[in-house]
């Protein structure tokens, strides 16, 4: 049998085949089965930070596992307690934060504690990705995720990303919170005006009701920043947040997830009203450790921002690409009328460079944070004829 049947018969059908199997990767790259060679721009969705492989996670985890891999919330462990405070360093502010295995758990931690204010209605916004558990599913716009699980929690409002009024019309002395993203990264980077956070931090203040932004792929330096709501090129001004859910780029690749919540919303959650078995387990918390000294140590917040202009401008010479969003290593490219993103994808594919469309027209783009300026400048350099072998006129 070939790798795709045995795929096909073992595991269930929720993403179809994908068209790779990857055996390891390096820094910035990985090899397949046959030992090609691609360099990743999308790093496991915004996952692999530090890229594949990276020596701090490697003896960070190996070091933990060998000495207490996992004790259960019966017990304390030092290594989630040293995240935390870090965490709530890098926002400087006061707060408690809550530990578990991925986005969709951080945000139905998140969601659980909107329900501890004694109002059940929460605004989120069209287009927002949120997870797949029915909590998460419950605020995610999409309806063809939704509705085929349906009856879902109720009492939600979508109103249009980035559109202020529309928020301040929909919330009400009724509502627990508004979530939002700084980014839309599953609907293609999409951006709001610079004064939009201000806007929903004024309207929630205004009306009682909890600011949480999902950072869960914008956030742990992703943008250049350590969270998108701190980054000067995308937000005015300083947004203080109620809650903030972070996952992905967190543990490098090891699965964790964090609910971070300040000021008066951090005792929302008391005693009994929440758990999970693995979250925060030494292990997980180490690796996240390590990402966050690295990109400390290694400086990375700079280079995001450096090599995301790069991307950026290199990318734009091509006038097929019309309009680019996002900020530092979360990038979407707007292609003219008439290229198929899909196609875009398939022909860097075969140049050996990992990209994708989560829109018809639309690139992401979410390297590791330690791509290099030379893979980056021969990224740039690859991408007309990319363009040219998907078809697309120039
Ligand atoms: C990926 C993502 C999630 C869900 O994270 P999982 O780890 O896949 O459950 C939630 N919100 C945002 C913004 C995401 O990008």
């Amino acid at each position: 049998m070939t790798w795709q049947e045995r795929y096909g018969a073992g595991l269930m059908n929720t993403y179809g085949t994908p068209p790779l199997l990857l055996t390891r990767g390096k820094g910035a790259h990985v090899w397949d089965v046959d030992g090609k060679e691609y360099v990743d721009l999308l790093a496991g969705i915004a996952v692999n930070s530090l890229g594949h492989a990276h020596p701090a996670v490697v003896a960070a985890v190996t070091e933990q596992v060998s000495t207490l891999g996992h004790v259960s919330n019966l017990f304390a462990s030092e290594p989630p307690i040293a995240l935390a405070h870090r965490l709530l360093g890098l926002l400087g502010a006061e707060g408690r934060v809550f530990f578990s295995n991925s986005g969709t758990e951080a945000n139905e931690a998140a969601f659980k504690l909107t329900r501890r204010t004694g109002r059940t209605h929460v605004v989120a916004t069209e287009e927002a990705f949120h997870g797949r558990t029915m909590g998460a599913l419950a605020l995610t716009a999409n309806a063809a995720y939704r509705t085929p699980f349906e009856p879902l929690p109720g009492h939600v409002t979508w109103v249009p990303f980035g559109d202020a009024e529309a928020l301040a019309a929909a919330v009400t002395d009724e509502t627990a919170a508004v979530v939002v993203e700084p980014l839309q990264g599953e609907a293609g980077v999409n951006q709001p005006d610079k004064d939009y956070l201000a806007r929903v931090r004024e309207i929630t203040t205004r009306h009682g009701a909890l600011m949480w932004l999902d950072e869960i792929q914008t956030g742990v330096g992703r943008t250049g920043t350590w969270f998108a709501h701190q980054n000067p090129a995308l937000v005015d001004g300083v947004v203080v947040p109620d809650v903030i859910t972070l996952a992905k780029g967190l543990g490098g690749g090891v699965p964790i997830g964090a609910t971070i919540a300040l000021g008066a919303a951090a005792t929302l959650l008391e005693p009994g009203n929440h758990g999970t078995t693995f979250g925060g387990n030494p292990m997980a918390t180490a690796a996240a450790l390590a990402v966050l000294d690295t990109i400390e140590s290694e400086g990375l917040l700079d280079h995001v921002t450096e090599i995301g202009a790069l991307l950026v401008e290199g990318l734009t010479a091509d006038a097929r690409v019309t309009e680019t969003r996002g900020a530092g290593l979360l990038l979407g490219l707007d292609l003219a009328a008439g290229i198929d993103a899909k196609l875009v994808v398939s022909a860097a594919m075969a140049a050996g460079w990992l990209i994708n469309s989560p829109r018809p027209h639309r690139i992401r783009l979410a390297p590791p944070l330690v791509l290099t300026r030379q893979d980056a400048e021969a990224f740039v350099a690859a991408w007309p004829a990319i363009l040219d072998s998907a078809g697309a006129a120039s």
